[in-house]
């Protein structure tokens, strides 16, 4: 494992930094005795600087890198890392926003069971303004509907407990993260023999979402930030069959402005000198193996199925659904016969969600941004979603143009 940037920029920053001594920062709380850290020391201008200039001295090539997840690109645009960077080193953002990439068929579904008589629909307030081909579930709440916003699974858990002769109908949506979570509630639910609860799956996977982008012939992209908080769960073993096979280096990276820096340079240290490695800058939070336990409850409660991803169509194997033994929870097995009359959802024609979301295009360059598509207008999904990248270009740079 290499000496990491961000631990040499401290060093650097302040002698009497080591990591071992975790007390000198400037944002320390004492909780039982233990020194706990936030953002401020991810976020200080020397170091930042530091790092930056670490890069211009490395790269002498061009190239083109992707940053997986939405919370790094939200980094990137808020605190301007990309104007820190070389002119020819570009970073593009990739489609790790989960609400971006929920089809719209599913969004149709959901409108669709949230109005039911007798639902209770549950859903990540991020959902409710997603456009689908038949509105929206903020339309459903404004309408009468039984919406409600929730912040963990077992709440909704709680709510179905609560509510026996109603229906409790979850949108499970998510990377990998939130996989275990519902998860988890599932079997609770099992266990307790609470059968007025179900999942509307929406879940997705990041490793098939990076093959899909490597395999495309308008491919462009030449390393990966991979997403910190999809490995601090699955860890990163499954990164290193695709770095090989693709001929990529991946670094797990955090979401902080250091975390996105010091990834940015061990990932250009690794292309200028012809490596192909997966490394983890966010030491901090992942393993190599990930959380085993997190991961051996999804395991036990989903498998793959193949998935279509919102703009960028069918992904074999990219996304979850209940294994055989859980099956009673799968709200579009439930729901079949409602769910039979809805035809396939169709993306407005203008979103251009699709190219944002693989790389290709960036959110100032869609002629509808800014104009016909904001976020209280949206006409795709990211520029609703607190991780999408059309609405952080939106929030933090409206009026800037793109270097693309
Ligand atoms: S700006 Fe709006 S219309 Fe354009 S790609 Fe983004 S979400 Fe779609």
């Amino acid at each position: 494992m290499p000496r990491h940037f961000f631990e040499d920029a401290l060093l650097y920053e302040d002698p009497n930094w080591s990591s071992d001594d975790r007390s000198i920062t400037t944002n320390n709380d004492i909780v039982g005795g233990t020194v706990m850290k936030y953002v401020d020391e991810f976020r200080d201008r020397a170091v930042a600087g530091a790092l930056a200039e670490r890069i211009k001295k490395t790269v002498r090539r061009p190239w083109t890198i992707m940053e997986v997840c939405g919370g790094q690109t939200h980094a990137i645009v808020r605190f301007g890392l990309d104007s820190l960077l070389p002119k020819n080193l570009e970073l593009v953002h990739g489609p790790g926003c989960p609400v971006c990439v929920t089809s719209v068929s599913l969004i149709d579904q959901a409108v669709c069971l949230a109005s039911l008589p007798g639902v209770i629909f549950c859903s990540f307030g991020d959902m409710l303004r997603v456009p689908g081909s038949r509105g929206d579930l903020f339309s459903v709440k404004a309408a009468g509907g039984d919406i409600r916003i929730i912040y963990s699974p077992l709440d909704a858990l709680e709510l179905a407990r609560k509510n026996p002769d109603r229906e409790v109908v979850c949108f499970a949506v998510g990377f990998e993260t939130t996989a275990p979570a519902w998860a988890m509630a599932v079997t609770q639910a099992k266990q307790s023999r609470i059968t007025n609860f179900s999942l509307l799956i929406a879940h997705v996977l990041v490793p098939p979402a990076m093959e899909a982008i490597l395999s495309s012939p308008q491919n462009r992209i030449q390393g990966f930030l991979a997403a910190g908080h999809v490995c601090t769960v699955m860890g990163y073993e499954e990164y290193e069959a695709i770095a090989q096979r693709y001929q990529v280096p991946i670094v797990v990276t955090g979401f902080e402005p250091l975390d996105v820096l010091e990834g940015v340079a061990m990932l250009v240290s690794q292309l200028e000198e012809g490596r192909v490695e997966v490394e983890n800058q966010y030491v901090r939070s992942v393993s190599r193996e990930g959380n085993r336990p997190a991961r051996s409850i999804v395991d036990e409660v989903f498998e793959p199925v193949s998935r279509a991803w919102r703009g960028i169509g069918e992904i074999p194997a990219s996304g979850l659904r209940l294994k055989s033994a859980y099956s009673t929870y799968d709200a579009e097995l439930k729901f079949q016969r409602d769910l039979a009359q809805l035809s396939v959802g169709i993306e407005d024609p203008e979103c251009q969600s699709g190219l944002v979301l693989q790389g290709l295009l960036k959110p100032p360059d869609c002629p509808a941004f800014g104009n016909k598509c904001t976020p209280e207008q949206p006409l795709g999904a990211p520029m609703v979603s607190s991780e999408g990248a059309c609405a952080a270009y939106y929030r933090y740079r409206s009026h800037a143009t793109s270097k693309v």
